[in-house]
């Protein structure tokens, strides 16, 4: 057996050519949807990827403003320009990038990112409404996964699931998500006593790990699905996911591919976040 691909391009391309049609309807009507990224490290993988974002965002006609307060910003001053951004009426979505410098805490600042401008879902009252039923914007890349699973129409509903990862970005708002679908989830995490066990067992794996390569063949039942969340920067200049592609692909009915997967979605995904914030 050899996994179908499971791409996450096209359905990218597709969210965008709607975020554009939106923006430029805000953009007639006098309103320019703005994003800015706060960053504060001079981790090369974290500036390619908000260099990203900003191209895709201006090529759907969404500007993007990169903040960048360099690797030895204080607490205090992420704060004042965080606080300041949420204040300020001409930006629509606010998106604090990590790594930050050390001894600043992610969860000391993402707390004052504006409810409605938190198009990455990073704030613990973002993530509380969310959990409490009440609309507000998810995560990105945990929104991400199950969008490409439905538009691939894999069924969620019933199906047992595993996500590998309990993070506050991914594992967790995903699991979350998955419920929604009236998945049966198990969450695992480093101290889970038998990983293949659980997802061995899974109709749909999800891998949100940041280990290169940790699942093998013999984690995944012949026939499930895999979604591989796992960016991990190679010597060569490459990514690799969490999962081992090669081995995977013999033993998976579908599999998300790194890259290409789910990170071109959760691009995608902020860009349509911003558009909802200015739309508001
Ligand atoms: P993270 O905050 O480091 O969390 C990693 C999770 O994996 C933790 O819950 C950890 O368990 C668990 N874990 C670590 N080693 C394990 C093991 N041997 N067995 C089972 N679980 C293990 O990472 P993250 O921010 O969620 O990101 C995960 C991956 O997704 C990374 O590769 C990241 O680059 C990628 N990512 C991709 C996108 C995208 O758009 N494609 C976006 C965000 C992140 P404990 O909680 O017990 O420590």
């Amino acid at each position: 057996m050899t996994a179908v691909s499971l791409s996450g391009k096209d359905f990218a391309a597709e969210i965008r050519s709607e975020v554009r049609a939106r923006a430029s309807q805000l953009i007639q009507l006098g309103v320019q949807p703005k994003l800015s990224v706060v960053v504060a490290t001079d981790d090369g993988g974290s500036a390619w990827y908000v260099r990203s974002i900003a191209r895709s965002a201006e090529k759907v006609g969404i500007a993007c403003d990169i903040v960048d307060l360099g690797a030895d910003a204080t607490a205090d001053a992420l704060k004042a320009r965080i606080s300041e951004l949420s204040r300020d009426p001409s930006v629509h979505g606010v998106i604090l990038q990590t790594p930050l410098p050390s001894g600043v805490q992610a969860s000391e600042l993402v707390g004052l990112i504006d409810v409605d401008k938190d198009v990455d879902g990073a704030n613990p009252t973002t993530l509380g409404l969310r959990m409490a039923g009440v609309p507000a914007f998810p995560p990105a890349t945990a929104e991400a996964v199950v969008a490409l699973l439905e538009h691939h129409e894999v069924p969620l509903e019933g199906r047992e699931i595993a996500v590998v990862g309990r993070s506050t970005v991914v594992g967790k708002p995903l699991a979350h998500l998955l419920l929604d679908r009236n998945a049966t989830v198990t969450i695992c995490h480093s101290r889970t006593k038998d990983l293949m066990a659980v997802t061995s067992r899974a109709d749909v794996v999800v891998a949100a790990v940041g280990r290169a390569e940790l699942l093998g063949a013999e984690h995944v039942r012949p026939g499930a699905v895999v979604v591989d969340v796992g960016t991990n920067p190679t010597e060569d200049g490459g990514l690799v996911g969490d999962v081992n592609a090669s081995e995977i692909v013999e033993v998976a009915g579908a599999l998300t591919p790194v890259p290409g997967g789910v990170g071109p979605v959760t691009t995608a995904l902020l860009l349509r976040h911003t558009i909802d914030a200015a739309a508001k």
